[in-house]
């Protein structure tokens, strides 16, 4: 890790801090018809996150609000380590963002018994006024991401300038592609670990945030040798 610099960390949420895809859980679970096609197409890169995840949602009538909520609370399991990675990251002053393409609904009560500030917390919102849920996009791309990303991650990472900060990011798929571009440093698993090492992208793989929290003593360390 280079000297001067302020480490920081943006972490995914759907299959990085739960152990798989709440989005695919729910999708499957409730079974609205024509959902497996849309996942289809945003996989095969014919369609946005933004548009996808927002047709997926809106095949669901707004009145499963409560039903959709509790089977992610009662079925989502959280990735061994986490709460050690938060108390590391709080111990050595390392800020730590949640960074998500989920929907505040169904994550913020997930994260609630976690020391986490509700400000470093960014993801999609939800309207259930209307007859189906509609996904709403506090924050999109700006004019320097050209992804239709949804919750643009770039946009958050780019606010903490690399001149300034060395840019961690932990992630699994597809909705940390871009992310992983611009992140001094990657910890990788599944497709994003395929993906990294497609590209000759710098990183990690793990499969715990024990794994995360190893490599982050040893590079955290280094620092404090470099500075002696
Ligand atoms: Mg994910
Ligand atoms: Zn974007």
């Amino acid at each position: 890790m280079p000297q001067g610099k302020q480490p920081i960390i943006f972490c995914d949420f759907d299959g990085t801090i739960t152990l798989s895809d709440n989005i695919v859980a729910i999708m499957r679970h409730f079974d609205p018809p024509g959902w497996s096609g849309i996942v289809d197409t945003i996989v095969g890169g014919r369609k946005s996150i933004r548009q996808g995840v927002g047709e997926m949602f809106a095949l669901l009538p707004s009145g499963m609000k409560e039903a959709i909520t509790n089977y992610v609370l009662e079925t989502a399991g959280i990735r061994p380590g986490f709460a050690e990675l938060l108390a590391l990251c709080k111990a050595k002053g390392i800020p730590f963002y949640v960074t998500s393409g989920g929907v505040d609904f169904f994550l913020r009560p997930l994260l609630a018994p976690f020391d986490i500030d509700e400000d470093r917390i960014y993801c999609n919102s939800a309207d259930f006024s209307g007859e189906h849920i509609e996904i709403l996009w506090p924050h999109p791309c700006d004019d320097a991401c050209s992804n239709d990303c949804g919750m643009c991650k770039t946009r958050v990472m780019r606010g903490f300038p690399k001149e300034e900060y060395y840019r961690m990011l932990i992630g699994d798929s597809i909705t940390d592609f871009e992310g992983a571009k611009i992140a001094d440093i990657v910890f990788a698993r599944s497709h994003l670990a395929v993906r990294c090492r497609e590209l000759g992208l710098p990183h990690y793989e793990y499969e715990t945030f024990h794994d995360v929290i190893r490599v982050l003593n040893t590079i955290t360390e280094t620092q404090g040798e470099n500075v002696r």
